[in-house]
């Protein structure tokens, strides 16, 4: 391997997978949440790993990625979350995607195509109780059972909606969405709309409500082996598949007071060594979500961290380790390169290093190495060359 690469050890996710099976409720069935390349891990690579598991069923936010799956011998349900764009519906029929419908203008366009390529549509009605982002209101539900009713070329196969808060404390928001949930699945029931599949719960439902399994639950984040909230320590057991590591590409020695990096943020405070590695931000290194507190204590928990950050201490997400020892970046993370003070340990140029990268922001270029059972099963590479052009491409004005 060169510089940088990501190790994933899919018998962690089967573990996990099992982990998960553990606690589900009787009738219920997984619907592997592989969206986002599987959360940086590889969406082909662990769709395989759980359909040798035996789960049949799984859910990705665009066509693009559903295609992707089925075209690698991903079977059974691929549910596509997010909202097709029209031109990617004769594909999406073709692949047998099942659709998510969150608005009539979708439900019409939809009906259009399958009839024209004379196919039945199989849908996911989404159903907004609460996350404001996509789904039928209660107040279109009687327009929605209207459409239905003329779309023979639409068979409704589940129902579902998208908790916002679960995992936290304070049950009362969730309980609610719940609720209109189930109110708005039996207002379909009246106007004869009465899928086999409903499904609600995320990672975080999946642990709090056990009673609101129904058919499916949607997980991802347990896949690949995170809690959704610190209040789940001890729950269940979950291994961590990720490890993304690179080498040493270069090593000096310093003397104290040395300046490192972008406005000189790092000064050495003793003679030491600074060893650079091919990893920044343009990798996901050091890309973080911007954080906004929900409430004083979060407030204070951000700033004390950042404080910390300042003093020059390493706190979980920011430590790497070399050789077993934990060391620092020294000043601004760059774009590609990145330099650490290694202090006067021995180490050599070469010697890996691993570094906390966080997986959904993990640059697609780095290749992956698929292990199991102690050994490599498969790589996954992007040609380098950043730009590959098609031959179809205009390259002059015309
Ligand atoms: C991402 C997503 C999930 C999975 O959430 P996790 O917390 O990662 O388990 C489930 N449902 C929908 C609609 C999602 O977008």
């Amino acid at each position: 391997m060169n510089g940088a690469w990501i190790d994933v050890d899919l018998d962690a996710v089967r573990s996990n997978y099992r982990s998960v099976l553990g606690l589900l409720h009787p009738g219920a069935r997984v619907m592997a949440v592989v969206k986002a390349d599987a959360y940086g891990l590889g969406a082909v690579e662990v769709a395989r790993t759980l359909q040798g598991e035996g789960c049949s069923a799984f859910a990705v936010t665009t066509v693009v990625e559903g295609l992707l799956l089925r075209e690698h011998g991903i079977k059974g349900v691929i549910l596509v979350l997010g909202p097709a764009d029209r031109n990617e519906l004769p594909q999406a029929l073709t692949g047998r995607l099942h659709l998510t419908l969150s608005s009539i203008a979708q439900l019409e366009a939809l009906q259009d195509v399958a009839e024209q390529m004379e196919v039945k549509a199989e849908v996911h009605l989404k159903l907004e109780t609460g996350m404001g982002r996509t789904g039928f209101s209660p107040e279109e539900l009687p327009e929605l059972a209207r459409c239905l009713q003329d779309a023979h070329f639409i068979k409704v196969e589940g129902t579902y909606t998208h908790l916002a808060r679960a995992g936290q404390r304070d049950q009362a928001y969730t309980k609610n969405q719940y609720d209109q949930f189930i109110a708005d699945v039996n207002v379909l029931a009246k106007a004869g709309i009465e899928p086999r599949w409903q499904h609600v719960c995320n990672s975080a439902g999946f642990l709090d409500y056990p009673e609101w399994h129904l058919d499916f639950v949607r997980v991802g984040t347990l896949l690949i082996g995170h809690l959704p909230g610190l209040g789940f320590r001890g729950r269940l057991t979950l291994t961590d598949p990720w490890a993304a590591r690179c080498r040493i590409i270069s090593l000096r020695k310093v003397p104290q007071g040395t300046h490192v990096g972008y406005q000189s943020v790092y000064r050495t405070r003793r003679e030491t060594q600074l060893a650079v590695i091919p990893l920044g931000y343009a990798d996901g290194f050091g890309v973080e979500p911007r954080l906004i507190p929900q409430g004083l204590v979060d407030l204070l928990k951000i700033f004390i961290k950042n404080t910390a950050l300042w003093l020059g201490f390493s706190l979980g997400q920011d430590k790497l380790t070399l050789n077993g020892y934990v060391v620092r970046v020294a000043g601004k993370i760059g774009m590609q390169l990145t330099v650490l003070d290694v202090g006067l340990q021995a180490c050599r140029l070469g010697d890996v290093v691993e570094v906390p990268l966080r997986r959904a922001s993990a640059n697609p270029r780095l290749p992956r190495r698929y292990w199991s059972e102690g050994r490599i099963l498969s790589e996954r590479c992007m040609k380098e060359g950043f730009l590959l052009l098609s031959p179809e491409y205009p390259t002059s004005a015309e």
